[in-house]
């Protein structure tokens, strides 16, 4: 198991006993080995740069550090986390209120759009974690409802995506706004699965002098991961690679043993086309996507988690973070345009099979991204290379 770490125990990091409790009550006996790296320093009061593959634990990571920095009997915000999903936001809560759990008194709440303002208003009377997104984070400052005097920590996970160089996302305003509205004397956490240039370049701004905390680059991270890929026929038309893929799928789906699948489209349009197929072949499956409400978006990931579903088809709001422990089968039906992206998605299970009509981009997923050095970018110029691998399906 990746999260085996010699006999080392969480009672050795010296943690508070109610911690040691919620740790314990949550299934977490021997801390992962980002975690037995991280939280000593963390709880030093150094900023740092923790960057480690999906699923080694960084969620615990922090939330141990905020946790132990709280000051329960002071009820004004002391810990600002944010996510860029709202999905990750409320999974982070989740974890934050187990760990916590033996801590009397502990307020954290999730903040994110398509929820009343008015119940954020009542959450932050009393709030000594607060968890959100950017833009309804900035909008509770500007509205002068959550008080940024008492915040000695701030967290920025999938730091990666939050600080994107992307026109499209406007994180890095909000972001640059909130990080001004804080006191100047604070610790600053950054968690990310990569570690990009860009993203050194943007925390730079933010953090002075920070530690940086990774994992040796052969530790096995998604050990028994194993990945496959498939070359379905090219075609002209758009809609028959796709017809394609869907038989292929439906293939791969009756030959290879599953507990819980998750598909990856690029296309939002698809997507649901794509369930209904599934779920008239007797694979009952939900899809989840930026086109839909909030609402819509928390029941599917809660029809996953409740094994109500057997598949989950997902744009790319769902790559990141989620943690469904039954799915052991991600399908890519379309490759993902970069490999950080890839690594997010394949993080998700144990499996991974890619799908293309475009040869080159196939063999370059599967070529380097296979294990152990599955975090190692992607050379450019790599896409190039003529490919003249086999294809394997098991
Ligand atoms: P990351 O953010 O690095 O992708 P997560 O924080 O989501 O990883 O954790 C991945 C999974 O590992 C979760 O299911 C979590 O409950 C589990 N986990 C994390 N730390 C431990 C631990 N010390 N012992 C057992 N399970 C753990
Ligand atoms: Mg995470």
């Amino acid at each position: 198991d990746v999260l085996i770490n010699g006999g080392v125990e969480f009672s050795s990091l010296l943690l508070s006993k109610p911690m040691l409790e919620g740790l314990s009550a949550s299934g977490f006996h021997r801390p992962s080995p980002i975690q037995l790296k991280a939280i000593p320093l963390g709880r030093c009061g150094l900023d740092l740069i923790v960057q480690a593959k999906s699923g080694t634990g960084k969620t615990c990571v922090f939330t141990t550090i905020a946790l132990d920095s709280l000051i329960l009997e002071n009820t004004t915000t002391q810990v600002l986390v944010l996510a860029p999903t709202r999905e990750i936001a409320v999974q982070i809560h989740a974890v934050v209120m187990a760990i916590g759990s033996a801590m009397e008194g502990l307020e954290c709440h999730v903040f994110i759009g398509g929820r009343p303002i008015s119940q954020d208003k009542l959450h932050l009377k009393k709030c000594h974690i607060a968890i959100g997104s950017p833009g309804r984070i900035k909008q509770l400052i500007e509205m002068g409802v959550l008080t940024t005097s008492s915040i000695r920590l701030f967290v920025l996970d999938e730091a990666d995506k939050l600080l994107e160089d992307d026109s499209s996302s406007s994180f890095q305003e909000q972001i640059n706004w909130i990080f001004s509205s804080l006191p100047v004397n604070k610790q600053m956490l950054a968690l990310s699965a990569t570690y990009p240039e860009s993203l050194a370049h943007n925390l730079s701004r933010y953090m002075r002098e920070p530690t940086f905390v990774r994992l040796n680059p052969t530790d096995p991270g998604l050990l028994g991961l194993k990945q496959y890929y498939k070359i379905v026929p090219s075609h002209s038309l758009p809609h028959k690679v796709f017809e394609e893929k869907v038989q292929s799928l439906l293939e791969l789906f009756s030959k290879i043993p599953f507990n819980q699948a998750l598909v990856f489209s690029n296309l939002h349009t698809r997507a649901q086309h794509l369930a209904d197929i599934l779920s008239s072949k007797g694979l009952p499956a939900v899809c989840i996507s930026g086109g839909l409400s909030q609402d819509q978006r928390l029941e599917a990931m809660w029809k996953l988690k409740q094994y109500q579903c057997r598949v989950l088809i997902s744009t790319d709001l769902t790559s990141r973070g989620i943690d469904a422990e039954k799915v052991n089968l991600v399908i890519n039906l379309d490759v993902p345009q970069d490999w950080e992206t890839y690594m997010h998605r394949i993080g998700r299970a144990g499996r991974f099979v890619g799908f293309s009509s475009d040869v080159n981009f196939v063999a370059m997923d599967v070529k380097h991204v296979s294990l152990p050095c599955v975090t190692d970018p992607i050379p450019p110029g790599i896409m190039d290379e003529a490919c003249d691998w086999d294809v394997i399906i098991e």
